[in-house]
């Protein structure tokens, strides 16, 4: 099983209202450089030992675009220095809108950059106002134009739906100029609202409507006819593709394979045991530059229910066969009851030896997932 490894870049321009992710404000160039410094210090000195090749790097954040090229290329010098990466690996950086010039892409291109994850999330500029995204639509759009003319071609889409106010025609006039932009990949997701966020904070004031989760699984059910009808497959709950454009990074916490992440909030997991740093980029850059290590959790995991909640989450569902054959465990045995109850609420299905959710269970999963957790 070849690896991944996961870089994480905290800093963004502003903070989104319903944003809570471990992201920092980029307030100097100073503090950025010493962030950078950080983890390539952590790379040089990780004790993980890789037993295969790495065959993808994902710079996650934040906004990793918001590096200069000579700050990606430390990162990734210090990658090669210490990880056999594949000649064909996937390399894919997080862009936001109007953080990027065709220099920059052009540049980070030359540096292997192969992917790109784009943080669209809506069309509508009112809504991007209320998510304080810090960009309208047509930045948006001017982003992707620039990064096609730097010969980006595989190119991901992050869009949101059921925002406060948001219609299904409103979500569907998102669907329809997202697919006539025809990127490679689609991550679409359900608006989730984090409590100490100001957005939770003006639902609650009631400034904003409350999502309304009826109309959201409306919208899920929508565009899983829209997308297929445009030639997109989905391959995971939220996540559609053109042919053999899945997202090989991502596909790895699905599948269970080793990932090892590096800077503030990265989490690893190694086959056994899974991994955390700090979440303050403060404290991280402090710990690194003491001298010591980042790490604040370390936990063996029980792999085997792991590997099934996350195979779900997969189109093709779970491998009943090799589950046991990986396992020596009958998971439909052992969880006879509980797949029997929820087979009958129609959220799973289990047939040519795979246990797949329904389209009904793709909408419920996190009770589908309780099961094995
Ligand atoms: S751009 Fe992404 S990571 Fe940055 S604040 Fe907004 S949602 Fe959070």
């Amino acid at each position: 099983m070849p690896s991944g490894i996961y870089l994480h870049i905290p800093f963004c321009k502003s903070r989104c209202s319903y944003c809570d992710f471990a992201t920092d404000v980029w307030r100097s160039n100073d503090a950025v450089e010493r962030y950078v410094r950080s983890i390539c210090s952590e790379i040089r000195g990780s004790t993980f030992e890789i037993q295969n090749t790495a065959d993808t790097i994902y710079f996650g954040g934040g906004t990793p675009s918001l590096l200069t090229a000579g700050q990606v290329e430390r990162i990734l010098n210090s990658v090669t220095a210490k990880f056999y990466i594949a000649p064909d690996a996937e390399i894919t950086m997080e862009m936001n809108p109007a953080t990027v010039t065709p220099e920059t892409l052009a540049a980070y291109r030359k540096l292997g950059l192969n992917r790109a994850s784009f943080g669209v999330q809506t069309f509508d500029d009112r809504a991007l106002k209320l998510l304080a995204r810090g960009h309208d639509a047509n930045d948006a759009r001017q982003t992707f134009a620039m990064l096609r003319e730097a010969g980006y071609d595989n190119v991901s889409f992050d869009l949101i739906a059921g925002l406060p106010g948001q219609t299904l025609a409103d979500w569907s006039r998102n669907l329809d100029e997202a697919i006539a932009m025809s990127p490679e990949h689609l991550s679409l997701y359900l608006l989730e609202i984090h409590e100490g966020t100001p957005l939770a904070e003006q639902v609650r004031s009631k400034r904003q409507p409350q999502p309304d989760p009826e109309l959201a699984a409306e919208m899920y059910e929508s565009m899983l006819d829209r997308l297929a009808g445009a030639g997109y497959e989905q391959y995971e709950i939220s996540n559609f593709s053109r042919p053999g454009f899945e997202s090989r990074h991502n596909s790895k916490y699905w599948t269970l394979d080793p990932v090892f992440g590096f800077g503030v909030s990265a989490h690893s997991f190694d086959g056994r045991q899974r991994y955390a740093n700090d979440r303050d980029t403060a404290r991280y850059v402090a710990v690194i530059e003491s001298g010591k290590n980042a790490e604040v959790m370390r936990e063996s995991i029980d792999v085997a229910s792991e590997f099934a909640f996350l195979g779900l989450r997969l189109e093709n569902g779970l491998d009943l066969k090799g589950f046991a054959a990986r396992f020596d465990s009958d998971l439909i045995g052992k969880y006879r009851s509980e797949i029997d109850r929820l087979t009958e609420a129609g959220l799973v299905i289990v047939a040519d030896d795979r246990l797949r959710l329904t389209p009904k269970g793709k909408l419920f999963s996190n009770e589908v997932f309780a099961v094995f957790v």
